[in-house]
């Protein structure tokens, strides 16, 4: 694959992390900034909202990574591998070849393949909140860590991250896209490249859109993304299996969208990784 040279859009890990295994002292005060405040800072978890602090249960102890309890985090189940590759509901032991429940099996989804790790219900729901509308940023890293330990033999076989884009003053007033900041640190994990070719175009967010209008709104929610002057459109530069990234998915619409456009673009496959999978309605 050719280097990737689109800087700031394509971050290539490499560089993303040269800064801090250049500069071990500097890894060291921000690890010790950051133990001094969980330290000297209460804070609650995320889903039962009980105090966390390392006095409680010990130095370290008290609270997960998440943010959560002992007790909340036990309640998240996350997702095992036997999933109708469409839609991610739960199939039987034996599931038919092409991994595909019944709804899904006359499907022509332009996703290949969906990866999903629990559903999005208490507490998760609540750490999801937090993340995209709380100002938890901080979440993105082990948010992203709970996709890798799930899924990172599918997450290797991709060439290329592509995180679902926000709107730009949705964008503006969050001061992040969440997806991307999911991307980003999984690019750091499995050491490949993320792209933002796809561009959203205003429009009500799909969380506050009637179920049965998001495909429709979906359809007309993305545009490839085009640099100035003819002829300078995003390419894939060759990389043919992308993995798009998203924080929840419910209706599958804007992945779908995402993946049309990918594949139009060049994607012979696009895999689909989410954090939280609202369960559709039984067929
Ligand atoms: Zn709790
Ligand atoms: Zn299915």
């Amino acid at each position: 694959m050719p280097p990737v040279t689109d800087y700031p859009h394509n971050i290539h890990p490499s560089r993303a992390t040269r800064s801090r295994e250049d500069s071990p002292w500097l890894a060291f005060c921000q690890r010790l900034v950051r133990d001094v405040m969980d330290f000297a800072l209460p804070s609650a978890c995320l889903g039962c909202e009980n105090d966390l602090h390392p006095l409680l249960e010990g130095r370290g102890g008290s609270q997960t990574p998440l943010r959560l309890c002992r007790q909340c985090r036990s309640l998240l189940k996350r997702h095992g591998p036997v999933r109708c590759r469409h839609c991610a509901r739960p199939v039987a032991h034996t599931p038919s070849p092409s991994r595909t429940c019944s709804p899904c099996s006359r499907s022509n989804s332009a996703l290949d393949d969906l990866l999903t790790c629990f559903d999005y219900r208490e507490p998760f729901d609540q750490v999801i909140r937090a993340f995209k509308f709380g100002g938890f940023r901080v979440l993105a890293k082990p948010l992203a860590r709970e996709i890798w330990d799930l899924h990172a033999e599918r997450l290797n076989q991709a060439d290329v991250f592509v995180p679902v884009p926000s709107h730009w003053k949705r964008q503006l007033g969050r001061g992040f896209n969440p997806p991307y900041e999911i991307a980003r640190h999984l690019g750091r994990l499995s050491q490949k490249p993320v792209r933002q070719p796809l561009q959203r175009l205003a429009g009500p967010p799909q969380s506050k859109v009637a179920l049965d209008q998001r495909r429709r709104n979906a359809r007309r929610a993305f545009v490839w993304r085009n640099r100035r002057g003819p002829g300078r459109g995003w390419s894939l530069e060759g990389a043919s299996r992308v993995l798009l990234i998203d924080d929840v998915t419910t209706t599958r619409a804007t992945l779908e969208s995402c993946a049309r456009l990918l594949k139009r673009h060049g994607a012979q496959r696009v895999t689909a990784a989410c954090l939280g999978w609202t369960p559709p309605p039984d067929p």
